[in-house]
């Protein structure tokens, strides 16, 4: 085992930002009172909250009460779909999504299919990219919302939310997008993609865990998802998770001030990690758009490897990586992402994530790709499928 420990699992979960642990501390121990209490003490903790929705509206344009904290993505997307769907049933039933959701989105989505609503997964090409001729030719008179990822979280690939929302627009028709892996990463703005609701989260972003926001256009009729208290403009109950939120604004308010600087720095990792891959590893493919993809995510596979093998031996290295997502992994179906852009059983098995962070050096990449080579080599070794594809090569 070494010692090392190098973390490239940054779509799974982040570290939380000192700054970020620093702003949440004293909403624990000292400022612990209720928000919605009327006495000054609690004013600070209401205060606080105020300025964290604020921060988040201002990153993706949106107006302060258009933002409701939430427990996270998975609750977020829950929301945006059942909630819409109860909503809008009068005028139809029909939903469009994608298969390379999120399991959120996904096992959402056919929960409603058993509760009587129709669902469309839109495919995807190579790259993961939604085919947007095929969005338009599956809107029907009964479709009541387009749910479509801002960002892949296996594969980074980037959609195009502008024209989607466009489609969606110029049919009078909801627009949602699970945004967990773009919010603070890649610039969004709700106007001008035309998004009705927006799902994020605080731990993909460098703040804590159990903390998100759904973003809702003023004007959406959405149901309240958790009954309860009045909080959240009477729409999700539950006392305000105040240290969360402040962190998720810091975290937020950290992201989006130096978007452009991590992009550019994990752009020029990434494309070292991809390069050297591609070029020293035989029988590697990048998965994914080569362009349109989060700065942070590389995503490959290597024929003859088993994923699992491939992340223990790598685990033993002290690198951190991902098979499939890690939702998934311990299940031995390949990713639904990897077979929605065309790749075999036996190819999306041998899948490996490797998610950047700004902390990332270059050495590290060094490190992560000379320990692969080996390990892959070594796999390939020791597996009969390679030497017999090796013999017929010659
Ligand atoms: C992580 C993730 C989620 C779930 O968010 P949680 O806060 O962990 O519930 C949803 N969608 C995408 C794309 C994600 O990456």
């Amino acid at each position: 085992m070494s010692d090392k420990v190098i973390y490239m699992d940054n779509a799974a979960t982040t570290r939380v930002l000192p700054e970020v642990f620093e702003a949440m501390k004293p909403y624990f121990t000292e400022y612990y009172g209720n928000p919605s209490a009327i006495y000054t003490f609690a004013g600070t903790a209401n205060d606080a909250v105020t300025s964290a929705r604020e921060e988040i509206a201002k990153v993706i344009g949106a107006k302060t009460e258009e933002i409701y904290f939430t427990a996270g993505g998975s609750e977020s997307d829950n929301w945006a779909l059942k909630a819409t769907a109860e909503a809008y049933a009068s005028k139809g039933k029909h939903i469009i999504t994608s298969k390379i959701e999120h399991h959120a989105i996904l096992h959402t989505a056919q929960w409603l299919e058993k509760q009587g609503y129709e669902v469309t997964y839109l495919d995807v090409d190579e790259n993961g990219v939604i085919d947007l001729e095929q969005l338009k030719a599956s809107i029907r008179p009964d479709t009541i919302l387009i749910s479509i990822m801002a960002a892949n979280n296996e594969i980074g690939t980037i959609e195009p939310l502008k024209e989607i929302g466009e489609i969606a627009k110029e049919h009078g028709i909801l627009f949602h997008t699970d945004a967990v892996q773009a919010f603070a990463h890649t610039p969004i703005n709700v106007d001008e993609m035309h998004i009705d609701m927006l799902s994020s989260s605080g731990h993909k972003i460098g703040g804590p865990k159990g903390i998100g926001f759904l973003y809702i256009r003023k004007g959406v009729k959405i149901r309240s998802f958790v009954h309860g208290g009045a909080q959240e403009r009477q729409r999700r109950a539950g006392t305000l998770n105040v240290p969360g939120i402040v962190g998720m604004g810091k975290a937020a308010e950290i992201s989006a001030n130096h978007m452009e600087e991590s992009i550019a720095y994990q752009t020029k990792l990434r494309d070292h990690l991809i390069s050297r891959v591609l070029e020293e590893i035989p029988y590697a493919r990048l998965n994914g758009h080569p362009s349109q993809r989060l700065a942070n995510n590389a995503n490959f596979c290597f024929r003859f490897i088993e994923g699992e093998s491939m992340l223990i031996l790598l685990d033993q290295a002290g690198v951190c990586g991902s098979s499939g997502s890690a939702c998934t992994s311990g299940s031995l179906d390949p990713s639904h992402v990897l077979l929605a852009i065309g790749l075999p059983h036996e190819i999306a098995h041998g899948s490996l994530r490797l998610t950047i962070s700004d902390e990332t050096t270059l050495e590290d990449i060094d490190y992560v790709v000379d320990k692969l080579k080996g390990i892959i080599e070594h796999l390939r070794a020791m597996s009969p499928l390679y030497e017999d594809f090796i013999k017929h090569q010659k």
